[in-house]
């Protein structure tokens, strides 16, 4: 029987793996991981190690028949196919602007050899692509493109095949974790499951409630596990059931699919303004701006609620959504910094980090991408501290020096008659002011449609 390639990229599972079964079909499969450098280089240490974590234990599950290869893969994939006499290479499909150009040009080497790449599957329930209004076009905004999303629906899990044959190939080994700061959470496919069963057993049912609290740890925490496909939504989704919880759970992994259904019509807007127009907003730069970068990524500026989550960015790979979107409004209306350069902070740091999530949420936030919200919404860091977290239990888990603060002055210190706690800063800017001048810039940017 004929062996196949099984590339592995995001996918890192056995079970639910529609490439897996197309490849297991034919006979034995040799299964590829490339590293390689252009995504590497996009990712910081703790995307890496939780990479390599996942490989170490997609390793294990194939009885360490894992065959890694560094290099370009549009020259490694062709040269392992043909070394194991593969008429075919199965992947899960990638909508991501970098990935459809890589899959383009390894499918063109294939074919040049008289092979085939066979795209099955994908990261989500549903493909990018597939949700589309009446007329054909993409959906701008979430709310109908949520309602399509779930009257199209999609297919349950798929079982795991049986016995697959892994056959074996020599490789260049994963590489040693490079060195992390951070707490990461365990990369197997077994504490992705374990993080959704205790996630449903437990949180689901009160998530619609409590999601938004940064300090009582009510999210799934499953967006690692989502991001290299430790899981697939539809594992997740096949879990929920019916009920609140679940209902603003799925519009929550409905978001994840909206935002990868934009990147995949217009990949530009990766890294520029979805909104036309909106490339024009006035952004600082200099020695000042850069100073006042350095406060925000260092967890500096004054705002406890900005400090905190920016300080949990660092410790855990992961900052709690409802804090992604205050730091990110901070870092663009209060302190006049591009979204970009914190997006790429963020890429830097997030486990979880995904071009499409992050980069479409950065451009929620500053009022430039679909479903922009309006540019005159600027969170008050202050004002979202208090409804959020009321008690101060975020702030003072992740701000040590405000520990022994009240709940009334944990989110102003400043305030305080003898000013903040020893080592923490005052306020870098004034957040009424910036707020105004924040106005005057988008109102003069104002988008073309
Ligand atoms: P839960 O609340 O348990 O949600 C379940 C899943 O739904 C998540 O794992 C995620 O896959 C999806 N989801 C939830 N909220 C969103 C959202 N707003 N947009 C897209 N998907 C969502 N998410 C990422 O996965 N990677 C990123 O790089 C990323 N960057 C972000 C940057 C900014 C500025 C903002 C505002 C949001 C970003 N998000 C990103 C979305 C969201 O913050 C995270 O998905 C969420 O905090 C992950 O924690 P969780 O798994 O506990 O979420």
């Amino acid at each position: 029987m004929p062996t196949s390639v099984l590339w592995f990229r995001r996918d890192l599972r056995l079970a639910d793996n529609p490439a897996l079964l197309r490849a297991a079909a034919g006979g034995p499969v040799v299964a590829l991981f490339v590293l390689d450098d252009a995504l590497r280089r996009a990712a910081g240490p703790n995307r890496l190690a939780f990479l390599y974590r996942g490989l170490r234990s997609l390793d294990a599950g194939t009885g360490g028949r894992l065959v890694v290869r560094a290099g370009d893969p549009a020259a490694v994939v062709p040269a392992v196919a043909a070394e194991a006499g593969a008429g075919e290479v199965a992947c899960a499909a990638d909508f991501g602007p970098y990935g459809r150009r890589r899959d383009e040009a390894v499918a063109g080497a294939l074919a040049a050899g008289g092979r085939s790449l066979c795209r099955v599957g994908s990261p989500y329930a549903v493909e990018p692509g597939e949700v589309v209004k009446a007329d054909g076009t993409p959906y701008q905004v979430f709310t109908p493109f949520h309602r399509a999303w779930l009257a199209r629906g999609w297919p349950a899990p798929a079982a795991p095949p049986d016995g697959v044959r892994w056959h074996a190939l020599g490789g260049d080994g994963i590489p040693e974790d490079p060195p992390v700061e951070a707490a990461l959470p365990e990369a197997t496919e077994a504490a992705a499951h374990a993080a959704l069963d205790a996630f449903v057993a437990g949180r689901l049912s009160g998530y619609a409630a409590a999601r938004d609290d940064p300090g009582g740890d009510a999210t799934s925490r499953l967006s690692p596990y989502l991001k290299y496909g430790l899981v697939h939504p539809r594992q997740v989704l096949a879990r929920l059931g019916r009920g609140d919880g679940a209902a603003r759970f799925r519009a929550e992994l409905a978001w994840r699919e909206f935002y990868a259904d934009v990147l995949w019509h217009e990949p530009a807007s990766a890294w520029s303004a979805l909104r036309p127009g909106m490339d024009a907003i006035e952004f600082d730069e200099g020695p000042e701006a850069d100073r006042r970068f350095e406060a925000w990524a260092a967890g500096r500026t004054g705002y406890p609620l900005i400090d905190a989550g920016m300080r949990q960015l660092v410790a855990e790979g992961w900052m709690h959504n409802r804090v992604r979107m205050v730091t990110a409004s901070f870092l663009v209306k209060d302190l006049h910094l591009p979204w970009q350069r914190g997006a790429r902070h963020f890429l830097h740091h997030l486990v979880d980090g995904d071009l499409a999530s992050n980069n479409h949420g950065w451009q929620w936030v500053a009022g430039t991408g679909t479903d922009a919200a309006p540019y005159f919404r600027v969170f008050n860091p202050v004002s979202q501290g208090r409804t959020f977290d009321p008690d101060g239990a975020y702030v003072r888990r992740h701000v040590p020096e405000l520990a022994g603060l009240s709940p009334r002055d944990v989110h102003e210190p400043w305030k305080l008659p003898a000013g903040p706690p020893a080592g923490y800063p005052l306020p870098i800017v004034d957040h009424a002011v910036e707020r105004k001048e924040a106005l005057r810039r988008y109102g003069q940017a104002t988008p073309s449609t």
